[in-house]
């Protein structure tokens, strides 16, 4: 059986673990974001179609629930080896669609397979927790139990890494899991799904249902649907949030995201010029853990800015699929224009434009959705450019005094999700990641991504609903504790009015 993206221009959903029939009312077009060109159209998922799609997940979650750690594991192993066997295929699909370069794909899909590696570890990950002679005779034990039914919506910009960040962890413990994949590059989505049925995992496990908000508000009130983690942008994670947790579901909900990188004076600047360049125009800068802040100590920033200069000129943007691209085209038309539009507010409200990535052609691909490289030099906290998340290749440079008014500024800012910091002084490292209210914090690391084994969240509006993803947190997302009191005695134990003290120990 092959994996390949489907040839059909109409992408349809995945349930019962098999494609369902594609004949939808409503449709969204699909773009090739490096020819501009409509490549197929996605189904949009109806509220008939939804009802059928959970129903199936309801049926299947019971027996899937019940099956032993070893057994579930078995498959996530299977699961595993396809995946890795099918990794340029995926990377190739994802490039299509998305835009961005292979070996980027490449590293997407390699980040999701270390998620599925965490997840094989299940039977030690849920072997529970027991005091035994907690009291004379008595031993207490907690377990952990799926939840049932559980939904994931995702972004556009990671169309494998962010379903694979759930659905491995969510499956591994006994729930269901059904994803709502943005409706932008849907097709990894329906890869995913044709791999895990030769893994050896029950119809019904795995769902994929296409759709818009339509789509996600249904999904998220659904009566049979008991958790909802979403990765998207701030105003929707706030609203899912929001809608799931007053229909009394479990919600994760991790929005945008404003990255700063501090560059203190003792830096390598060389070394620091390299890493902020990557982490801000790789995947053209639709990274959540992108830097596009550089908080950069006013004593280097000359120097800085014009190495930064130099790097930006020679990023080579291309589409995604050739092989020396550093940097393909963002997502949509809509994309584009956001973005100029914001490098232009930037001009207008008196930052400096060092280096303008607006207006880029790239030969033979004119019509593509294509952003240059964008260096914005003195940029201030009161700019457009600055309050809002860009979302593609502009990297604002903001300078300051020195640490105390980095740290000043970083905290200040609305998102939480990741920071890094340059420097020479392990002391003002160490102070910095102190004090910075941000979730994840890079030393010397662009993008600090955590690797499957800690748990990946920002602070405050980048995160609602309190719980990280994938992890130690992410089995504890997935599953309700159970505690259980039980004592076997020998001989019979006298009942008591009172509620059990020290005097019964
Ligand atoms: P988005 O919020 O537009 O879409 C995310 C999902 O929500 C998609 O599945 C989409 O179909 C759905 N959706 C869109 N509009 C909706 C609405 N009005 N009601 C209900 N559902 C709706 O995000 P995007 O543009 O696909 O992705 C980029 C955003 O995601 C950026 O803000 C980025 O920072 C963020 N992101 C965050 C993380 C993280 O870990 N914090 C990771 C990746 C991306």
């Amino acid at each position: 059986m092959t994996t390949t993206a489907p040839e059909t221009t109409l992408i349809g959903h995945w349930v019962d673990g098999a494609p369902s029939p594609v004949d939808a009312a409503r449709t969204a077009p699909v773009y090739n974001p490096a020819t501009g060109g409509e490549i197929a159209r996605v189904a949009l998922a109806d509220a008939a179609e939804i009802d059928a799609a959970v129903a199936s997940a309801v049926a299947a979650q019971q027996s899937w629930g019940a099956l032993s750690t070893g057994k579930r594991a078995a498959v996530l192993f299977r699961f595993r080896e396809l995946l890795a066997a099918h990794a340029d295929e995926l990377a190739g699909v994802i490039s299509r669609e998305h835009g961005k370069v292979i070996s980027d794909a490449r590293g997407e899909v390699a980040r999701g397979l270390e998620v599925v590696e965490y997840a094989c570890g299940l039977p030690q990950l849920l072997k529970g927790e027991l005091s035994d002679e907690a009291a004379t005779g008595i031993e207490v034990f907690t377990t952990r139990e799926p939840l049932g039914v559980v939904v994931g919506i995702t972004p556009f910009n990671f169309p494998a890494m962010v379903p694979l960040w759930m659905s491995p962890m969510a499956i591994a413990t006994g729930n269901a899991f059904i994803l709502k994949p943005s409706e932008r590059d849907p097709s990894a989505a329906n890869v995913l799904a044709q791999l895990w049925p030769q893994a050896g995992l029950p119809d019904g496990v795995f769902t994929v249902l296409h759709g818009d908000k339509d789509a996600v508000t249904a999904l998220i009130e659904h009566a049979d649907v008991a958790a909802v983690s979403f990765v998207g942008s701030t105003p929707i994670a706030r609203y899912v949030h929001a809608t799931a947790s007053a229909a009394g579901k479990r919600v994760q909900a991790l929005g945008g995201a404003k990255n700063h990188g501090v560059i203190l004076a003792d830096a390598d600047l060389e070394d620091a010029a390299d890493h902020l360049t990557a982490a801000a125009y790789g995947s053209a800068g639709e990274r959540c853990m992108a830097l596009s802040v550089a908080v950069v100590a006013e004593e280097v920033a000359d120097e800085l800015v014009a190495l930064l200069a130099e790097r930006a000129r020679a990023v080579r943007v291309a589409p995604g699929d050739q092989p020396d691209a550093d940097m393909g085209p963002v997502i949509t038309a809509a994309a584009k224009e956001r973005i100029e539009g914001l490098i232009g507010s930037a001009e207008r409200e008196g930052a400096s434009l060092v280096v303008d990535g607006r207006g880029l052609q790239v030969d033979g691909h004119e019509e593509g959705f294509f952003v240059g490289p964008t260096l914005i030099d003195n940029v201030a906290v009161e700019h457009e450019v600055y309050r809002e998340e860009v979302f593609g290749p502009v990297l604002d440079i903001v300078r300051v005094s020195g640490l105390d008014e980095a740290i000043e500024l970083v905290n200040a800012n609305p998102y939480g999700n990741g920071t890094a910091i340059f420097t020479s002084s392990g002391a003002a490292a160490r102070e910095y990641r102190r004090r910075v209210t941000v979730g994840m914090v890079g030393v010397n690391v662009p993008i600090p991504v955590p690797v499957a084994w800690h748990s990946f969240g920002g602070w405050k509006d980048s995160l609602f609903g309190d719980s990280p993803i994938y992890g130690p947190e992410g089995i504890n997302f997935y599953t309700r504790p159970k505690v259980t009191t039980q004592r076997w005695p020998a001989r019979k134990v006298a009942a008591s009015f009172h509620f059990s003290g020290d005097g019964e120990k």
